[in-house]
């Protein structure tokens, strides 16, 4: 019974297919557009009417059929299948509005995530290098505009994304991050180092151009703040190659400053070999000036009567008269009325600590026993405050 039916059903088919191929032969373009505009209505309206299961019986069904269909066809026809999907699909994506645009993107998502849970690692890598490749190539191709567009969407969407992060993801990414850019940084080569140098210097500037007081101060803060940590977690080696450096950098601003200095007084002598110093040596020793004692200064100029030493030359105390300094004045009252106080006099240190605006700082070396005096190890510093402290903070220098 069911061989007898197919049989009348095939041999039906078959001659309702020529029977249908006559009639589309013979339509017009008119009656084949309105056929056609007919046969998607219905299809639309007997899918909207489907069920679960019958739908899922025909995507099967469907999917069967394509597969079969694939099977046979010739390269020329692949190729010619896939610019018709594409072109549909772009054509589809234009017309969809948002509603049917992030329901696309939302199923997209949840269909990637399902594969991407069962791939190996072999596929994964395959994967994330195609879409690295593909992602360079989009963005070689890209215009001004669209490049804006891009990091714009990104900056909103980064932006949106830590708003929710936790400490621990944060700290996470912020690792991440750290690897990848000494690893970009590791591998860049001369000119793309130089390059970013100097995008990074611009975006510096711009930014403290900006900047208030307030968040001025702030900056100083952290960053001293880290500088400090940083140097308690440095390693011996790390510690000894940053001291060198920080010579290095001082030479060559000492260098730079003595060579204007010398440049702009040609009196002051001649300064030799300033170009190469060693390092603990700065360039200040190669400079030909030898200071005999006081006593022996017996030459006064004659523009403005200034005690010059023995070998110092004709210009330099006033360049030869060319700079023309004030005469001793009188003292002015104030500073005469302190002068003569003797309560100002016994307190003088005192007075001048306050208005120097300055303390002082070193490494103090503490000494067994009773001791009135102290004794400084290394370098002396005057530490200053800003002049405009943050907010609820006292003011200190
Ligand atoms: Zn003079």
């Amino acid at each position: 019974m069911p061989k007898k039916a197919k049989k009348r059903s095939l041999s039906s088919k078959s001659a309702m297919g020529i029977r249908m191929k006559n009639i589309r032969l013979a339509e017009t373009v008119e009656e084949k557009s309105a056929r056609q505009e007919n046969d998607r209505s219905r299809q639309e309206d007997s899918r909207r009417n489907e069920d679960a299961e019958k739908h899922s019986a025909r995507c099967e069904k469907q999917k069967t059929y394509a597969a079969k269909k694939r099977k046979i066809e010739t390269p020329d026809m692949k190729q010619t299948r896939q610019e018709n999907d594409r072109s549909r699909q772009e054509h589809s994506r234009q017309n969809e509005d948002a509603g049917k645009h992030s329901a696309r993107c939302e199923k997209q998502k949840t269909y990637e995530a399902k594969k991407r849970k069962k791939e190996t690692p072999d596929v994964k890598q395959t994967r994330q290098e195609n879409d690295r490749i593909r992602q360079r190539h989009t963005r070689q191709n890209e215009d001004a505009e669209q490049h804006a567009v891009r990091c714009e969407k990104q900056k909103v969407y980064e932006a949106e994304k830590r708003k929710y992060e936790t400490p621990d993801a944060k700290h996470i990414r912020q690792e991440k991050d750290r690897s990848r850019q000494k690893h970009s940084r590791q591998n860049e080569d001369a000119e793309k180092h130089s390059a970013r140098c100097k995008k990074q210097k611009t975006y510096q500037a711009k930014k403290r151009k900006n900047e208030t007081p307030d968040a001025k101060q702030v900056r100083h803060e952290k960053d001293s703040s880290a500088k400090a940590r940083k140097i308690e977690e440095e390693s011996e080696e790390a510690k000894s190659q940053r001291l060198k450096q920080e010579r290095q950098v001082k030479a060559t601003r000492r260098t730079k400053q003595l060579k204007t200095v010398f440049a702009k007084c040609p009196s002051l002598g001649k300064m030799s070999d300033i170009d190469t110093f060693e390092e603990n040596k700065l360039p200040i020793g190669t400079v030909t000036h030898q200071l005999p004692s006081l006593y022996e200064a017996n030459k006064i100029c004659t523009k403005c009567k200034a005690y010059r030493w023995e070998q110092e030359r004709k210009g330099f105390c006033c360049e030869d008269g060319k700079i023309d300094l004030p005469h001793e004045t009188e003292m002015p009252p104030e500073l005469k009325e302190l002068y003569e106080d003797s309560d100002f006099l016994n307190h003088i240190r005192s007075y001048n600590n306050s208005v120097a605006m300055a303390s002082i700082g070193c490494k103090e070396e503490i000494l067994p026993g009773f001791n009135p005096t102290f004794k400084i190890h290394g370098k002396v510093f005057h530490r200053i405050g800003s002049l405009h402290t943050v907010k609820g903070r006292a003011r200190n220098y």
